[in-house]
């Protein structure tokens, strides 16, 4: 994920859970005094990693299931 902070143009580190409001680590800092507000993309990254492997194993689950049933 490569996204620009709103404010300054740099490579933005968080975002403002449910927008697409980028912004760098000086520029969150200094418009947000809560940071709770703030989602790092690295932390959304792991969380969209972990829904697609998910998403992966219980398709990969019903195919087996599927497969099952073919062979009785
Ligand atoms: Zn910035």
């Amino acid at each position: 994920m490569n996204k620009k902070c709103i404010i300054c143009g740099k490579q933005a580190k968080f975002v403002i859970k449910g927008t697409n409001d980028y912004y760098c680590e000086d520029c969150a800092k200094e418009n947000f005094s809560d940071l709770s507000l703030l989602v790092s993309l690295e932390e959304l990254a792991k969380e969209f990693k972990k829904h697609i492997v998910e998403k992966m194993k219980s398709s990969l689950k019903e195919e087996n299931i599927e497969n099952e049933n073919l062979n009785e």
